[in-house]
C-alpha cells in the first residue's frame, strides 16, 4: 500500500524548512504505516501555551523555526497513538533522510521525554 500526503498534511507544512519537506514527502510513499503532518511551523504565543499546559518543555522548540514537524499515525484514517506505529513511522523518515543526505533527528530516540510524532531537522547541520 502506498500513501499520500492529505491536502491538510501539505497546508500544515507551509512555513517548514524545504529540507524537512523533502523529508516528509520522501518518507510518505515508503512508510509501512500511513501518517498525517499535525504540525509544522508554530507561533512563540501558540508554545508558550504548550509549555504552560506541560505538553511542551521548552520556549526554545524547533517548531518557532519551521525545523520541526510532528505526524500522527493512521490506521484506516484514524489518528492512533500506540507506540510501536512510530518506530515504523521514523524508519521510513530515517531512510528518506539519509537518501536526501539531510540530518534528521526523531525525537523517539530521545534518551529523556521521547517524542515519538516529532521530526526535527538536525541542530547540529541547521541553526
Ligand atoms: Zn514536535
Amino acid at each position: 500500500m502506498t500513501y499520500h500526503l492529505s491536502q491538510r498534511s501539505r497546508t500544515r507544512l507551509r512555513g517548514v524548512h524545504s529540507d524537512l519537506v523533502a523529508v516528509v514527502e520522501a518518507a510518505i510513499p515508503r512508510t509501512e504505516v500511513d501518517f498525517m503532518v499535525t504540525e509544522g511551523l508554530r507561533d512563540s504565543a501558540r508554545q508558550a501555551l504548550l509549555v504552560k499546559a506541560g505538553a511542551s518543555r521548552t520556549l526554545n522548540s524547533r517548531h518557532l523555526t519551521g525545523h520541526a514537524v510532528d505526524v500522527a499515525a493512521l490506521i484506516e484514517g484514524q489518528v492512533r497513538w500506540d507506540w510501536p506505529l512510530y518506530g515504523r513511522i521514523a524508519e521510513a523518515f530515517k531512510t528518506a533522510a539519509r537518501d536526501l543526505g539531510v540530518p534528521l533527528t526523531w525525537g523517539g530516540d530521545w534518551t529523556r521525554l521521547k517524542d515519538g510524532p516529532h521530526f526535527e531537522l538536525d541542530r547540529r547541520a541547521y541553526l
